[in-house]
C-alpha cells in the first residue's frame, strides 16, 4: 500500500494557505477537522482506484489541488469501523440526500473560501443532483482543464504544473480570486 499524504506543505502553497483557513473558520465555529489526504502519488491514485475509494483517474489530488479533511476527536480521526462514524458525522440517519448541520457547515465555509466541495460539485445549492458524494473533498482547478494539468505534470511533474498555475493567476489576476 503507498502512504497517504497529510502534510499541508505538499499542497500548492494557495491551496494550503486556503485550507489552514477552513480549517481554522471550522475550529472557530467548534467543527474539529484535520486534512487526512493531500497529495497523491500517481501511484496510490491507482490503488484507490483499484479499491474503488475513487472512481476517476482525474483527481486534483494528484497535483496537490485538493485536500479531503476529516472530523477529528481527541486527536484522532473519526471513522469507526467501515466508516460508520464518518459517515454518521456527514448524513442524516444515513441517508445521503441529507447532510447533517456541520457538514453543511464545513461545505459553506469551503466554498467561501472558493473551494469546489465534493458535497456540492457545481455549487448550485442542491444537494440531490451529486453522481458521487465526497463530502470530505475540497479543491480548485483555477479553470484549468484536467487534461492540460495531466499533459504538463507528465512532462515536467509537480514542479511543472505549480509553476503553470502561478502563470495562470498571474495572467488572470484581478479578473479571478
Ligand atoms: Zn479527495
Amino acid at each position: 500500500m503507498e502512504p497517504i499524504i497529510r502534510s499541508l506543505d505538499c499542497l500548492y502553497p494557495d491551496i494550503k494557505v486556503r485550507v489552514c483557513k477552513l480549517l481554522v473558520a471550522l475550529h472557530d465555529v467548534g467543527i474539529n477537522m484535520a486534512a487526512f489526504e493531500t497529495l497523491r502519488s500517481i501511484e496510490r491514485q491507482m490503488e484507490a482506484l483499484a479499491h474503488k475509494t475513487s472512481k476517476t483517474f482525474n483527481s486534483l489530488h494528484l497535483f496537490g489541488l485538493a485536500v479531503d479533511i476529516w472530523p477529528v476527536k481527541a486527536g484522532k480521526f473519526v471513522f469507526g469501523e467501515n466508516g460508520k462514524d464518518l459517515d454518521a458525522w456527514y448524513f442524516k440517519n444515513k441517508n445521503p440526500v441529507e447532510y447533517t448541520d456541520k457538514a453543511k457547515q464545513a461545505g459553506a465555509l469551503g466554498m467561501r473560501l472558493g473551494f469546489t466541495w465534493g458535497g456540492d460539485w457545481d455549487g448550485d445549492g442542491n444537494i440531490k443532483d451529486q453522481t458521487f458524494y465526497d463530502l470530505v473533498h475540497f479543491e480548485d482547478d483555477y479553470d484549468i482543464p484536467i487534461d492540460t494539468l495531466h499533459k504538463i505534470y507528465i512532462e515536467g511533474g509537480l514542479n511543472r504544473v505549480w509553476k503553470y498555475v502561478d502563470d495562470c493567476r498571474w495572467l488572470c489576476k484581478g479578473q479571478k480570486k
